[in-house]
């Protein structure tokens, strides 16, 4: 028999006194057979217990492959048989916000694969619906969990360069061919603006502690996009402190160094090589012509993700990037993709609700 929510929600609250989160993959993905599912074996509090796939054959493939005790066809069947606290929502764009409402209706709580929906709309009712129910949602803005991207967010927040004027984000590699698929295929889903644009706005939203306020953008199908998929934009964006941030995000680009660069009144801080899925890359901080490396110790992205979301679930704390935080980045990715269809600039909205980027 299915659960109720209430009933898994004390069933859970009765876990959590036993300090474990039981979690469940819903999408036999890509990325969470690279990385989500590892990290998850790999934090202590966290306990991988079953993957849901539309395909049988595929979830128990991924089962076996990664020693997952439990796959199934639905969540509603898993929860009928298997106790589960949290799920990590992996499937293609165009599912997160039905899978999320559906785990949140169970009273599960969940971290969501970027783009948080496809729409305002979509995401600002999985935000309200997590809310309502009480339980958490984060968005796996995985770049949050960077080493790299934690000391630059230190040198802003500290004043080590001073007033921060302009900033510059690029995040440009070459998808591999195994990947194009429906993200340069899809007009509905695919895309870089929804790959990558998000993770873009997001890691100049936490290392800044700063909102975007207007985008003017262009955009391109230049090698791999088809049906008039976009696979590189470039945009100028307004923050509220009156910061100009420069962003590039593309996947045609095969010798591309990723960068990140903060330019204040005191000093620049230089990432290079930095956003990634991998931990890689190096911190600088230039004053004047001196050029100062920055200490980084390396931890995987994804399971600092994990722990801080346990850790919400656990103690209370805030998840990396809360539900909210997909909201604020999916906000300024359609901001960019109306500005780059229209050639007009274009306000980013704000939601109410959106609680400041935690500085700690
Ligand atoms: P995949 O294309 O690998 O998988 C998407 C979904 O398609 C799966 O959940 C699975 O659903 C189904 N699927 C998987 N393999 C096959 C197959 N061979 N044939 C048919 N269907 C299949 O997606 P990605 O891993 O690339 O991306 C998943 C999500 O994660 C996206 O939202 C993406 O934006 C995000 N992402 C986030 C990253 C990050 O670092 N934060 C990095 C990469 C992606 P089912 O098992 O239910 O059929």
């Amino acid at each position: 028999m299915t659960e109720t929510p209430q009933a898994v929600r004390a069933a859970s609250r009765a876990r959590r006194d036993e300090g474990k989160v039981r979690w469940a993959i819903v999408g036999a993905s890509q990325i969470a057979r690279s990385w989500v599912a590892k990290a998850i074996q790999s934090v202590p509090d966290a306990e991988l217990v079953a993957v849901v796939s539309r395909s049988a054959q595929r979830g128990r493939a991924f089962a076996d492959d990664l020693g997952i005790p439990v796959s199934a066809t639905s969540l509603k069947s898993l929860l009928a048989e298997t106790a589960i606290d949290a799920v990590y929502v992996s499937t293609n764009n165009d599912r997160h916000c039905d899978d999320t409402l559906e785990a949140a209706a169970a009273g599960l709580h969940v971290l969501c694969e970027k783009p948080l929906g496809l729409t305002l709309y979509d995401a600002v009712k999985m935000a309200r619906a997590c809310d309502s129910a009480g339980i958490v949602l984060a968005t796996n803005h995985h770049m949050r969990g960077a080493a790299t991207h934690r000391a630059i967010r230190d040198l802003v927040q500290t004043g080590q360069i001073g007033r921060p004027l302009a900033a510059r984000v690029m995040y440009c590699e070459y998808l591999p061919k195994e990947l194009q698929t429906w993200r340069t295929k899809d007009k509905e889903q695919g895309g870089v603006i929804y790959d990558l644009t998000v993770h873009n706005v997001d890691v100049l939203r936490f290392v800044l502690a700063d909102e975007p306020v207007e985008v003017m953008s262009m955009k391109a199908s230049s090698l791999i996009g088809e049906n008039g998929v976009e696979d590189q934009v470039q945009s100028i964006v307004n923050f509220a402190s009156g910061l100009i941030a420069y962003m590039h995000e593309g996947q045609v680009f095969a010798h591309h160094e990723t960068a990140l660069e903060i330019h204040g009144t005191e000093g620049s801080i230089y990432g290079r090589g930095i956003l990634d899925e991998a931990p890689s890359g190096r911190v600088y901080l230039r004053r004047g012509t001196e050029m100062t490396e920055i200490p980084v110790e390396t931890a995987n992205l994804y399971a600092t993700t994990i722990a801080q979301f346990d850790a919400a679930v656990l103690h209370g704390e805030l998840p990396a990037a809360t539900g909210w935080d997909g909201v604020a980045s999916l906000a300024t990715a359609l901001a960019v993709r109306r500005s780059a269809q229209e050639g007009v600039r274009v306000s980013v909205p704000r939601f109410e609700g959106n609680p400041p980027v935690p500085v700690a």
